[in-house]
């Protein structure tokens, strides 16, 4: 299984704002033994997004797409998406409730904000989706994200709100739906880099599996990690490994 992730938004280019949702999924994902096969950030334009989700979503099984959803003048995420699937934007009444009724709950607990600021809001602008589109509700916000499913030449596109929090209640509601076969090892070796190289390259040629070699800051040993979808062919380089590298068994006692 193979994911690209797409985070929007143009504060993070500039890096006031940190990408913490690119690496909080990454690991989400990694976890579940999924690939992610591209991150990819961008800014709030629509014809990117639109462009990196059409072409994304031709290549890999699952697009999860963060941030720009709100509905607020620069958000357009979600009309991006519909766009780039083909659909046209729609509200359903019930989730348009909903929407009306988070915001309710937010003038009623926030008083003082509404009267001293005009919170006038569009809720068909937070509610809109594409056309058939399935709902993730929001448990942490108002901005509810959308599934579009996959179809026999595309993957599904997941569009999940910016704010951390909001980005990891919605994602927790849709985790279960991922799940892949890639497993790791890591070996660590006190050896350079440099004489791990004929090593990594000999079991990358040997064995169905994917080997990286990660030098740690400040440490005195590498990382050697071993990955791939078949534990057998993972385990079998794993012991070509070991029999040609200083391992150290625990690096971090
Ligand atoms: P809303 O407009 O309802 O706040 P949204 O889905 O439109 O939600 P954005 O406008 O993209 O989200 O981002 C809202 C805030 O969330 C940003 O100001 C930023 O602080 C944070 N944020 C957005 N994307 C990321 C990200 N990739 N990593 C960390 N924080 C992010
Ligand atoms: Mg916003």
């Amino acid at each position: 299984v193979e994911v690209a992730i797409v985070t929007v938004g143009e504060e993070l280019l500039a890096g006031e704002t940190e990408n913490t949702n690119a690496s909080w999924l990454g690991r989400q994902l990694a976890d579940r033994g999924v690939r992610i096969a591209r991150v990819l950030t961008i800014p709030d334009d629509r014809a990117v997004i639109a462009d990196a989700v059409a072409r994304y979503r031709g290549d890999f099984d699952a697009v999860l797409v963060g941030g720009g959803l709100g509905g607020t003048h620069d958000d357009v995420t979600m009309d991006a998406v519909a766009e780039a699937v083909g659909r046209p934007l729609v509200v359903d009444e019930s989730v348009r409730e909903r929407v009306v009724e988070t915001a309710a709950a937010y003038r009623e607990a926030n008083p003082e904000t509404v009267d001293r600021y005009d919170l006038s809001f569009d809720p068909d602008a937070w509610a809109e989706r594409p056309e058939g589109a399935r709902v993730i509700p929001n448990d942490a916000g108002l901005a509810p994200g959308a599934v579009v499913e996959a179809d026999e030449a595309a993957g599904a596109v997941y569009v999940l709100p910016g704010p951390p929090d909001e980005l990891r209640a919605v994602f927790e509601r849709i985790a279960g739906e991922f799940g892949g076969e890639l497993t790791a090892t890591s070996l660590h070796t006190p050896m350079p880099e440099s004489a791990l190289l004929s090593h990594v390259d000999g079991a990358r040629e040997r064995f169905d599996v994917a080997v990286g070699s990660y030098p740690s800051v400040g440490e005195a040993h590498n990382r050697v990690k071993v990955s791939g979808e078949d534990p057998g062919a993972i385990d079998a380089a794993v012991d070509w490994l070991r029999d040609r590298l200083d391992v150290i068994e625990d690096p971090d006692p």
